[in-house]
């Protein structure tokens, strides 16, 4: 019995393979994001996709082939006039296949990869196409903050979470949560840099993908004294609600429901793919590092501060800080702290998120929170703790 049920499972399987070889993908839609240095095309496809990059006969024509796929229609065009690229051409090959050809702006890298199916996204080939020029421009802004270093303003590093691609959490009104926190990051930047004590950069300052590790990669361009992560909570449970708080954990999570929120955020890069800047080598390594040890309970005193002020503004759902494994809260000696500002998914704090004024007090207890911890972080830098902590070296981590 067990034989035959196995033998039928086989004859299903490789019956089930066959046609679907037998029927090529179909294009189902192609879609672009314009970040400041580079832009990302992605094609959905209903299947594996199959595909070649013939080397460029024209710096500024970038052809990727699409075999075995049905042949779109007709030829299409999708003008992109950003920065990197002027326009998409889609055609029909003579067999069947398909010719996506990109002209640039200005000669160009890029990286062409396939993305399997994730929650919602279909198969897909993703072209990311930088500029070099437009890069080192980014990186040398960036550096704008060692003068401000020299002066001794602190630099505070905001992460929108998700972005492009990854619209992160959705409410049921279809806000997503990609939007919300970049008009809060935003809002949060203008109010410190207005303060004039501070200043505050964005990790990305558009609609655009960028990779956990990027993240870090930029706050630590950028010098960051802290880096202060923005998301709205998310749950299949309409009426889970409230405001929580996470840092980095060394040892696994604090509690189950920490390590089910760290899961989802670090599938980010699962939905938005690599990136093109080589990812930064072995952070795990840098884990048992004492100095990380430290700033991860720079973190945690940062978290209890930034609750018990956002405790003000909306329910919080644990009175301290909860721990597990983020990726993008790994920066070893950065304080970073997650703020899961509310469940856009629970439709009254979606409603709330939405609201200039929600947004607004959620920015003020922040910058509570700021106010209170800056000056011990200058206080702890000056004091012997860190050099005693230093000393110590690596080793016994972990
Ligand atoms: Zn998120």
């Amino acid at each position: 019995m067990k034989r035959s049920l196995l033998a039928l499972s086989i004859f299903l399987i490789t019956g089930s393979m066959a046609s679907e070889a037998l029927a090529n993908p179909r294009l189902l839609d192609i879609r672009h994001w314009s970040a400041p240095e580079h832009t990302r095309v992605v094609i959905d496809l209903s299947g594996t996709p199959t595909y070649e990059v013939p080397p460029p006969v024209d710096p500024l024509i970038l052809t990727v082939i699409l075999r075995k796929v049905i042949p779109p229609r007709r030829s299409q065009e999708i003008s992109v006039n950003d920065r990197v690229i002027r326009k998409i051409r889609v055609a029909p090959m003579p067999k069947e296949g398909a010719e996506v050809t990109l002209s640039l702006v200005k000669t160009a890298r890029w990286n062409v990869f396939a993305l399997k199916p994730y929650l919602d996204k279909p198969d897909r080939v993703v072209i990311d196409v930088a500029r070099p020029d437009l890069e080192e421009k980014e990186k040398a802004e960036r550096q704008i903050s060692q003068k401000l270093k020299a002066e001794k303003t602190r630099i505070i590093v905001i992460d929108p979470g998700h972005g492009g691609e990854d619209p992160g959490a959705v409410g049921r009104r279809r806000t997503l949560e990609k939007d919300i926190v970049l008009a809060l990051a935003r809002k949060l930047q203008k109010a410190l840099d207005e303060g004039g004590e501070v200043r505050a950069f964005l990790t990305r300052r558009g609609d655009y993908f960028v990779s956990l590790e990027d993240r870090i990669k930029i706050a630590q361009e950028y010098g960051a004294d802290l880096l202060i992560s923005l998301h709205t909570n998310g749950s299949p449970k309409r009426q889970a609600r409230g405001t929580s708080v996470y840092c980095l954990s060394l040892q696994g999570a604090s509690d189950k429901a920490a390590q089910l929120v760290a899961q989802k955020e670090n599938a980010a890069d699962m939905v938005g793919g690599t990136s093109l800047v080589p990812t930064q080598k072995d952070l795990d390594s840098i884990l048992l590092d004492l100095e990380q040890t430290h700033t991860i309970n720079e973190s945690l005193h940062l978290g209890g501060l930034m609750l018990s002020e956002l405790g003000r503004v909306n329910p919080i759902q644990f009175s301290r800080p909860r721990q597990a494994g983020f990726t993008v809260l790994k920066a070893p000696s950065i304080p970073s702290v997650l703020v899961e500002t509310a469940y856009i998914t629970n439709p009254a704090e979606e409603k709330s998120l939405q609201k200039e004024g929600f947004q607004r007090d959620l920015t003020r207890a922040i910058m509570a929170a700021l106010k209170k911890f800056l000056p011990l972080l200058a206080v702890k830098e000056e004091g012997t703790g860190m050099e005693q902590i230093k000393g110590k070296g690596r080793g016994t981590g972990g």
